[in-house]
């Protein structure tokens, strides 16, 4: 297996983030819950594509490149922490936004906005649309004498899911120390690279199963599968991951479910913590059924993802 440092990467979160038990919750859950702080790691609101964009935007430096093209919905959190870490290594970032949900400026379009970053919205439904927008705008700035990096939608490549696997090494070096060995790992699954290397991450580094909670119907066996294989072979490692989807998202992506809001209220109330309407509070909504549907039967300590999302609560209402 490859050593992670044979990879290029540049330090953009604040590592390790904080991982500890949430012992409201694990009262009246009767289980040991535990969350990982990824919310917090240190760039503009935080979040989990931080850990794939010190991966991806390392290999946009080696290439030489100057300009990042990223997309992602209208309050896209990947492409506001593109921006973001972008600012901090001195590139520029162009977003190519899918013109669907909440387009007024709120919540990350504030954010896109402060941190200085262009913002187009392609009007389609289809990522087709917008990819080839992606490549028109590619090949306007190689006019200009500019070289452009395009990161896919949520930073879900090889590269990116790496962060993952690293942060896999980071919650075994941390739970060993607490002396608590996991059961479980819990995560949103919306493009598929932060469950890919976590996945991965688990079967190198833990005994735990992973569950990703899938925040639209895209088919994220095939998709989760196919980003472990790729990363594995990136890695040189014969390690399988396992993967294992639920899909708990109502009606559809970025559309707040009652679950949803629900259990993001349960937790702001249990344990002030805050979760978002697209992605964590659907993602907590989909643990409190697996533990209601005794599918943690025989398991003692569960750990949750806390992605992110900050940016949704302020744009998107949670009823
Ligand atoms: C992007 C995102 C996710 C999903 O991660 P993927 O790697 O795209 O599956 C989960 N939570 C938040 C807050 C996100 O922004």
């Amino acid at each position: 297996m490859r050593d992670i440092t044979d990879f290029n990467r540049v330090r953009l979160g604040q590592l390790p983030t904080p991982l500890y038990k949430l012992n409201n919750l694990s009262r009246e859950l009767n289980k040991n819950i535990y969350i990982k702080r990824d919310d917090m790691t240190g760039v503009s609101l935080g979040g989990n594509k931080v850990r794939k964009l010190e991966f991806l935007l390392a290999d946009a430096i080696a290439q030489g490149c100057d300009t990042v093209i990223t997309t992602g919905g209208a309050q896209s959190n990947h492409a506001m922490l593109t921006a973001a870490c972008c600012n901090m290594l001195g590139l520029s970032a162009v977003l190519v936004l899918k013109g669907r949900g909440v387009m007024e400026k709120k919540g990350n379009l504030v954010l896109d906005d402060l941190l200085g970053a262009p913002v187009q919205m392609v009007d389609s439904d289809d990522y087709a649309d917008v990819y080839a927008q992606m490549d028109d705008v590619a090949k306007q700035l190689k006019a200009q004498g500019r070289k452009p990096y395009i990161v896919p939608v949520g930073g879900s490549t090889p590269l990116g899911a790496l962060g993952y696997v690293e942060c896999v090494r980071e919650i075994a070096e941390q739970t060993k120390a607490m002396g608590v060995e996991l059961d479980h790992i819990i995560c949103c699954t919306g493009s598929g690279g932060t469950q890919a290397g976590l996945a991965l991450g688990a079967a190198l580094y833990t005994k735990a199963r992973v569950t990703g909670i899938a925040v639209s119907d895209d088919d994220f066996e095939a998709i989760v599968e196919g980003l472990c294989m790729q990363t594995a072979r990136i890695l040189e490692t014969d390690a399988r991951a396992a993967v294992h989807v639920e899909y708990c998202f109502g009606e559809g992506y970025a559309i707040p479910s009652n679950e949803g809001c629900a259990a993001i209220r349960y937790m702001a109330k249990t344990e002030g913590l805050i979760f978002d309407p697209v992605y964590t509070g659907k993602a907590f909504a989909g643990l409190l059924e697996l533990n209601r549907n005794g599918r943690f039967d025989g398991e003692k300590n569960i750990l949750m993802l806390h992605s992110g999302g900050a940016g949704g609560v302020f744009a998107i209402d949670v009823r």
